[in-house]
């Protein structure tokens, strides 16, 4: 027993392999579909928009997947990220649940995303390209991959959402920085902007969109590579050393494993980060730790999308992919969780919710932010506006730990700050943020839009 506040690790302590959990579910994640023929596709489709070595990962069924040496090389200019035990948290909230978190915001950008941006810079500068081109929604993921380009030397393109590319003019910055080109999404630089700008010159833009932008650029450029920093398989995979740390963490604390695990949720990889390692105690070792994903209200398609396949993009130029979704037209709200804008999860997030292995809840924005603000004059860090999601989802698990009377440990991802995000904050506390929930017409509205093939219609071709 210990009375640490911040439960750290040696760098030497740091897992040297990634977890890939399609070796331990049941039913694995159905194959993507051509876009176009509507037809299973192998991973030699993916060749034009990713290096080999990538999509071996997005298929492979092997459990551990070595580190290279020189990503963890990098990976040790921040990690072991710190474990918290949020004392003063427990303190204000006068519960007995204990609360630790861990905290991803001490990477370069601020958040969990280096974690996958740096082997996917490392990968394709192994295999010759030149430059990578990407999407950013609230510029996170842009300037993690910025990052990671410079390391290995790499140009990067980035197509920022545009309500982003307004609202945040220091991720732009950053990214610039870093030595990136920053582009606001739509832009007139590729077909799929365009199109979308003819129909709505004042768009928002959506991360969808900007998708479609990016991988535009890659397809049609030989040295070119397209990178995303979420939903597909390997990007979920390489953020899987967040709960592995944590469970050394924890262990190291001679703390319980926790009942409960909470992570923010768009396309799902930092809570597939934190939740697959402990979903991996689940499966082969008979633990029943819950995952709980924290989507918003204004984007819930865990709680209330449909588990159908879907583009990953707005246009209809991806594969299609087995994922709960709103529908790849749903274009959500401007909240200003930029990063949770998405109307889609990833293939193995999806088939785990529907087998019932994870759970998932919407919070309001105005919620989040309350819990927010709460959890930065407790705990001093001040989360981004993703995170506050699953820390209002905390704050919902101890209301009811002290209905039930009962003392659960709570794991929180803490997977970015919010020192970037004080024009949400600022909106926060001029009492502008409406709370924001889609209406059972909306939700049938976009459902309704849906004309991919259905799951059971792909198990019945596949026999
Ligand atoms: C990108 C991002 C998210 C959402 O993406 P996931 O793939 O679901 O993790 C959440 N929080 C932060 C801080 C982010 O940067």
């Amino acid at each position: 027993m210990t009375d640490s506040r911040k439960i750290t690790l040696h760098e030497n302590e740091m897992p040297t392999h990634w977890y890939n959990i399609i070796h331990d579910m049941p039913n694995k994640p159905l194959p993507p579909l051509n876009p176009a023929t509507r037809e299973p596709i192998g991973p030699e489709a993916l060749a034009p928009l990713f290096p080999m070595e990538l999509i071996k990962q997005e298929v492979s069924q092997e459990q551990f997947i070595e580190i290279p040496e020189e990503v963890r090389d990098i990976y040790a200019m921040w990690r072991p990220t710190p474990l918290f035990r949020a004392r003063n948290l427990e303190k204000m909230l006068d519960t007995s649940a204990k609360i630790y978190y861990k905290y991803e915001g001490v990477s370069p950008s601020g958040s969990h995303k280096p974690n996958t941006a740096v082997p996917q810079a490392y990968y394709n500068m192994k295999e010759g390209v030149k430059r990578i081109t990407t999407e950013t929604g609230a510029g996170q993921w842009g300037s993690a991959l910025s990052f990671a380009c410079k390391a290995f030397d790499i140009e990067c393109d980035v197509y920022m959402v545009r309500i982003s590319f307004d609202q945040k003019p220091y991720r732009k910055m950053m990214m610039q920085t870093w030595g990136a080109n920053v582009f606001p999404s739509p832009s007139d630089r590729t077909q799929a902007g365009q199109k979308i700008l003819a129909d709505d010159p004042n768009t928002p833009g959506s991360l969808g969109i900007a998708i479609s932008e990016a991988v535009e650029m890659a397809a049609t450029r030989e040295d070119t590579k397209y990178s995303l920093g979420s939903v597909l398989n390997h990007v979920l995979m390489h953020q899987t050393i967040i709960g592995q740390e944590a469970i050394k963490q924890l262990e190291k604390a001679g703390a319980d494993l926790p009942d409960y695990v909470f992570a923010p949720f768009g396309g799902g990889s930092n809570f597939a980060g934190i939740a697959f390692p402990f979903l991996h105690l689940n499966l082969t070792e008979g633990k029943t730790i819950q995952c709980i994903a924290s989507e918003p209200t204004s984007a819930p398609k865990l709680t209330r999308g449909v588990f159908r396949y879907d583009f990953g993009d707005t246009v209809g130029m991806t594969p299609l992919l087995p994922m709960y979704t709103l529908g790849h037209t749903f274009v959500p709200a401007k909240i200003h969780a930029g990063g949770l804008r998405y109307h889609g999860a990833g293939a193995i997030i999806s088939q785990l919710l529907a087998d019932g292995f994870i759970g998932a809840e919407a919070i309001d924005q105005l919620e989040s932010f309350e819990a927010g603000v709460q959890f930065a004059q407790a705990e001093g860090i001040i989360p981004a506006p993703e995170a506050n999601h699953a820390v209002a989802s905390v704050f919902r698990a101890v209301e009811k730990a002290k209905e039930e009377g009962t003392s659960p440990t709570l794991l929180l991802n803490l997977c970015g700050h919010g020192n970037f995000d004080m024009l949400a904050y600022q909106d926060y506390f001029a009492g502008k943020l409406e709370p924001h929930e889609l209406s059972q017409n909306e939700v049938e509205e976009a459902l309704g839009k849906i004309d991919t093939p259905t799951i059971k219609s792909v198990v019945d071709k596949l026999g």
